[in-house]
C-alpha cells in the first residue's frame, strides 16, 4: 500500500507531459496489483491466529525480527515477486566460492557502517554517539534536507539526525555526500590503522556508531537510492542489481538489461520510484543549486537522481567512470568536456605512482598487477575529477546550497577481486582515507571552513573469507532444483535468475512442470552442504563431518513474507 502511495506523490511533484508515458506505465500496471494484494493481506490475516503449519514457515519463524525487517524493507511488495523464492543462508554462509564472496544480506557484519557528519559551523561536535534508535542510510535524505532548511516530504517519515546538527539559521553552500563503497565497519575495522581521517572526523563531528545500511539486500544501488529518497528499496523501487519490472521482466538497477553497469544506458527511470533529495531541491530553487554525482558505472545513479528525466529537472552533472574513462547518459545528464579532453591527468601517472608503492618500479603491485578499479589508483583518479567539478563549475561559491555525491568504489572492487582480509584492501582503505583527507583540504581552501558540510558512510560491509562458512554452490542448487521437480524428458526451466539473496523463479516454467513455489522452498529449507557437493567432487577439507548441516536458516516465497513477518514480530 505504502508503495502506491509513494507512486502518488511521484505523480503530483512531476506532473506534465514528459512524465505522460511513465505515469502511464505505472498507473496500469497498478490495478491489477492493487486486487492481488488485499488477497495477500488477507491469506496473512488467517495465518496470524495459528503458527503456519509448513514445516520450512516454522523455520522462518525462528529469525531473529531484525533480519525480517530488513528483508522486508529490501523486498518490492509487487505481486509479481510472489513466486520468487527469498533466501536467508545461514549466517556465514554465502552464496559464492571459496575466493569470491558477495555482501548481500541481512547479518550485522553486512548492515553495520559509518554514518560521520561533519563541518564546524553546522555540525555538532560530539564525538562518537549512540542514540537509543535505529539509524539507517535512509536517514541521511531528511538530515540533509534539516541542514538545507527545506520541508521534507511527510510521507517519507524517517527521522532527521538531529542531534548532529548545530542550532543554527545559516545554511551551508555545499552539502557533500560520500559513500565508501563497500566501506561498512567489519571491512574497516579488519585494518583499523588505515583510515585516520575518518577516526578524526569521528572525533571531531558527530559519528553515529549504530548506524546500520537497514534493509536486505545490502546491495549498491538499493543503498545509494535509500540515502538520496529517505526511504528503503521496498518504497524507492531500486532493490538490487536484478530487479523484477512489474511486467515480469528482469531489469537493471539502472537499466533494461540487468547486470549492466555501463553509464551510457544509465537511466533513472526504470525503477526509481521517488524523486530525490537533489531533485527536489533543484524543483524548489528553479534548478539553481549545482547537483553532480561522481560514481562508478550507474549502480549509484539513483543518489543524484532524474536530471532532465523529471519534468522541469535540469540536466545535472553526472560523471561515471569505467576502466578510467569518464562517461555519462547524455539523455538526462551532462559531463563537462574537461574530463574527456585531457585536461584531467591520468589515471597512468597514478598507476605508476602505485607501481612504486613497494619500492620497485616494475608494473606489480603487491606481486600482480595493477588494475584501475580495485587497487589505490581509482581513489584519487576520482578526486582529482572531483576537484575539477568543484573548481570550474563554483560549487559552493553562493548562498543557494549545492550538492556534491561522491561515491569511492575501490574497496568494493578490491573486496570482491582479492577479500576484505587480503591485504590489498588495507592499500585500498587508505588509499581512499588519504582521498577524503585531500577533499577535506581542498573544501578548506575552495569553500571555506565554515561553509561546507559533509557525511560520510557506506553502502554495506564485506564478507571475510576463512570464517568457516560454506560457499553455496550456485549452480548446483540449480541443477538439484531442477532434478529434483523436474518431470522427465520436460526441459523447462524452473529458475531465471539467480542472486546471492533471491532466486527469479521462471513461471511459466514452473507452471509446465507442476511446481509450487511452497514445494521449492520447503526442498531448499532442508538442503544440505553434503546436498550442494556435486556428484563426484572431492569434499573440501574441513566439511566432512558438516555434510548434513543445513545451508539455508531460512527459503519462503515473496508470498509468505507477510506470514513471516507477522510471526517474528517484525515490524517498521
Ligand atoms: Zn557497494
Amino acid at each position: 500500500m505504502k508503495r502506491a502511495v509513494a507512486m502518488g506523490i511521484v505523480v503530483a511533484l512531476v506532473a506534465g507531459s514528459a512524465f505522460t508515458l511513465w505515469r502511464v506505465t505505472l498507473g496500469s500496471e497498478d490495478e491489477p496489483q492493487e486486487d492481488d494484494r488485499r488477497q495477500v493481506e488477507h491469506q496473512g490475516a488467517e495465518e496470524q491466529a495459528t503458527i503456519p503449519k509448513k514445516a520450512y514457515l516454522r523455520g522462518a519463524c525462528d529469525l531473529p525480527a531484525t533480519w525480517v525487517k530488513y528483508i522486508r524493507r529490501g523486498w518490492d511488495p509487487s505481486p509479481v515477486r510472489d513466486r520468487d523464492l527469498i533466501l536467508v543462508p545461514r549466517e556465514r554462509n554465502y552464496v559464492g566460492t571459496f575466493t569470491y564472496t558477495p555482501h548481500s544480506g541481512p547479518y550485522d557484519y553486512l548492515q553495520r557502517v559509518p554514518m560521520v557528519w561533519y563541518g564546524p559551523n553546522f555540525i555538532e561536535d560530539k564525538g562518537p554517539i549512540d542514540p537509543d534508535r535505529e539509524i539507517t542510510v535512509a536517514d541521511i535524505a531528511p538530515t540533509e534536507a534539516r541542514i538545507l532548511g527545506f520541508d521534507w516530504p511527510p510521507t517519507r517519515s524517517q527521522p532527521p539526525m538531529a542531534e548532529a546538527l548545530r542550532k543554527t539559521d545559516e545554511r551551508p553552500r555545499l552539502l557533500v555526500t560520500i559513500s565508501i563503497d563497500g566501506g561498512g565497519l567489519n571491512a574497516l575495522d579488519e585494518w583499523p590503522d588505515r583510515w585516520p581521517t575518518l577516526k578524526r572526523l569521528m572525533e571531531e563531528g558527530t559519528s553515529y556508531t549504530n548506524a546500520v545500511v537497514g534493509a536486505s539486500p545490502s546491495i549498491t544501488p538499493a543503498a545509494h537510492t535509500s540515502m538520496s529518497t529517505g526511504v528503503h528499496p521496498r518504497w524507492h523501487g531500486v532493490t538490487s542489481i536484478g530487479v523484477r519490472a512489474d511486467n515480469g521482466d528482469i531489469v537493471g538497477g539502472f537499466s533494461a538489461e540487468p547486470d549492466t553497469s555501463s553509464a551510457a544506458v544509465a537511466d533513472p527511470r526504470i525503477n526509481l520510484d521517488l524523486p530525490t533529495l537533489a531533485d527536489l531541491w533543484d524543483q524548489a530553487n528553479e534548478n539553481d543549486p549545482l547537483v553532480a554525482g561522481v560514481m562508478s558505472g550507474n549502480y549509484a545513479l539513483g543518489r543524484v537522481g532524474f536530471g532532465s528525466a523529471m519534468e522541469g529537472g535540469d540536466k545535472d552533472i553526472v560523471a561515471m567512470h569505467a576502466r578510467g574513462e569518464w562517461v555519462t547518459n547524455e539523455d538526462f545528464y551532462e559531463l563537462p568536456d574537461y574530463l574527456t579532453n585531457g585536461v584531467v591527468r591520468g589515471p597512468e601517472d597514478l598507476i605508476d605512482a602505485v607501481d612504486r608503492l613497494d619500492g620497485k618500479a616494475d608494473d606489480r603491485w603487491r606481486g600482480h598487477d595493477i588494475p584501475i578499479d580495485s587497487s589505490p589508483v581509482l581513489a584519487e583518479f576520482e578526486n582529482r575529477a572531483l576537484f575539477e567539478l568543484i573548481e570550474r563549475e563554483k560549487f559552493g561559491a553562493d548562498d543557494t546550497t549545492d550538492l556534491l555525491y561522491v561515491q569511492y568504489k575501490s574497496p568494493d572492487a578490491a573486496g570482491h577481486k582479492y577479500n576484505m582480509i587480503a591485504p590489498e584492501q588495507g592499500d585500498v582503505i587508505e588509499s581512499v582515507d588519504t582521498a577524503i583527507d585531500e577533499l577535506i583540504g581542498f573544501l578548506d581552501d575552495a569553500v571555506g571552513p565554515d561553509e561546507y558540510a559533509l557525511v560520510v558512510t557506506a553502502d554495506h560491509g564485506q564478507t571475510p573469507l576463512g570464517l568457516g562458512g560454506w560457499p553455496i554452490n550456485r549452480p548446483e542448487v540449480v541443477e538439484d532444483v531442477h532434478r529434483r521437480f523436474a518431470k522427465e524428458g520436460v526441459e523447462a526451466r524452473l529458475i531465471q535468475r539467480t542472486s546471492s539473496t533471491s532466486f527469479f523463479m521462471n513461471k511459466r516454467g514452473m507452471r509446465v512442470q507442476g511446481v509450487t513455489p511452497q514445494e521449492i522452498s520447503s526442498f531448499l529449507s532442508r538442503y544440505t552442504i553434503g546436498d550442494n557437493i556435486p556428484d563426484g567432487a572431492r569434499i573440501p577439507e574441513g566439511y566432512s563431518e558438516r555434510l548434513d548441516e543445513r545451508i539455508f536458516a531460512a527459503v519462503f516465497s515473496g508470498r509468505d513474507l507477510n506470514a513471516v513477518v507477522r510471526c517474528t514480530g517484525a515490524s517498521d
